[in-house]
């Protein structure tokens, strides 16, 4: 095999439809007992910028998903205690929309369906990578299958598989993590008024909120509690949460009527030391993982997926790819994670001033062009000056 993926999540799957024009042999390999439920396949939403939903178009995701991705039309910024507000809209900037807002399970299964369809790739499910050896040709790898034990070999070793990577583990490879004591609660509602297109963004002390649109005028609702108080919120009823959650978010869309389940994720940053060791190479999160007040989790490792894919199709598979790679992936990683992380502990931070926040959140990017320039391009998925379109 030349290349073996370990995880067929929303990243490694990405990546495998990426490769189909490469001319090399791949394995994908999934811990997760059927293609369709791996853990990353939930009800979360994703906000695609729009150069990934571009991308997904052109690997033939996009036809593939059960639901039309909602287009996010606008963006809308505020702070709880400030009447100020920052609109950013898509035609302003020339674009029809910034991006669209998927769910994580459509998506994961448009890919698996995907896959199933690629020539190139032989999906290995389910199947736990166990053990991992690199010697001078690549990799030889070790499968935990249902009834024994399966091995094969590959010239270059992708790590796709999650934060707490295996991969990257066994290749040897650092990190450097941040608990930033906050808790994420995420669940769909409805309110007096249907979505328009407009995300809101709104920063408190108490954690940032979000309304994201969705489908025949809900919204995707998510809400940051410092951890602490998280189980005092996982304790609350429908009806007492709608009432908290309008509390936090304000009256922009009328009264909050329904919310759907409830699910929640605690929020740590984990930053691999290096994105490559002889071969490996790390995407996704198995890279970075980050806050997802940004949005940019997702869209980041498709990235890393698109940038691999285009020094394969491009070079071919050689002793230097994984530095390559490497340094390819350097711009956009870190300036990604500076806005994200940038952005997590502002909201994080109760004992920040209120000035500093207002002036980094709403007033200097109301007021410069340029900075908003800057932020609808990171969210549209700009960031960084490779193109990928040519090898897709
Ligand atoms: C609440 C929330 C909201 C988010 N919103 C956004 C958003 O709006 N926009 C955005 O871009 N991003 C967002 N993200 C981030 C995004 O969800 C992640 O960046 C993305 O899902 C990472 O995918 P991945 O494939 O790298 O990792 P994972 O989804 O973790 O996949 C790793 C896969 O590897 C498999 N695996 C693990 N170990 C092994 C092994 N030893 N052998 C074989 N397989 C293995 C696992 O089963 C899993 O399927 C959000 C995240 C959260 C938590």
């Amino acid at each position: 095999m030349d290349i073996a993926i370990v995880g067929g999540g929303l990243v490694g799957s990405s990546l495998a439809c990426a490769l189909e024009r490469s001319g090399l042999t791949v394995a994908l390999i999934e811990a997760a007992d059927t293609p369709e439920v791996p853990p990353g396949f939930d009800q979360r939403k994703l906000a695609l910028a729009q150069r990934s939903m571009d991308a997904l178009d052109r690997l033939g995701v996009l036809t593939m998903l059960s639901a039309l991705p909602t287009p996010i039309r606008r963006i809308h910024i505020s702070r709880t205690g400030d009447f100020g507000r920052t609109l950013l809209e898509a035609s302003e900037f020339g674009h029809v929309a910034f991006g669209a807002i998927v769910l994580a399970q459509d998506l994961g299964v448009a890919l698996a369906k995907r896959v199933q369809t690629l020539q190139q790739t032989r999906r290995i499910c389910p199947a736990r990578v166990s053990a991992c050896r690199f010697d001078a040709d690549g990799a030889q790898l070790t499968l935990a299958v249902p009834g024994g034990e399966q091995a094969i070999s590959a010239r270059l070793v992708v790590a796709a598989d999650g934060t707490d990577s295996f991969i990257r583990h066994a290749a040897g490879i650092g990190i450097r993590s941040h608990d930033y004591g906050q808790t994420l609660f995420v669940c769909s509602l409805r309110a007096d008024q249907a979505n328009d297109g407009t995300a809101y963004e709104r920063f408190s002390e108490q954690g940032p909120v979000a309304l994201l649109p969705m489908a025949d005028g809900a919204y995707g609702a998510i809400c940051g509690v410092a951890s602490a108080k998280a189980a005092d919120i996982a304790s609350l009823d429908d009806v007492r949460y709608a009432a908290y959650f309008q509390s936090r978010f304000g009256w922009r869309v009328g009264k909050i009527r329904e919310t759907g389940k409830r699910t929640f994720y605690t929020l740590k940053q984990v930053l691999a030391e290096r994105l490559h060791a002889p071969g490996a190479v790390l995407m996704g999160n198995a890279a970075q993982t980050i806050h997802p007040i940004g949005a940019q989790g997702f869209n980041l490792g498709l990235r890393d997926a698109l940038s691999l894919a285009r020094i394969l199709v491009t070079d071919g598979l050689s002793g230097t790819t994984a530095e390559t790679y490497a340094a390819s992936r350097q711009d956009d990683r870190s300036r990604t994670l500076a806005f994200s992380d940038g952005l997590a502990r502002m909201t994080a931070n109760p004992g920040l001033p209120a000035h500093l926040m207002r002036s980094l959140a709403l007033g200097a990017l109301g007021s410069a062009p340029v900075m908003a320039a800057e932020l609808v391009s990171g969210a549209m998925g700009y960031r960084g000056a490779t193109s990928f379109e040519d090898v897709l």
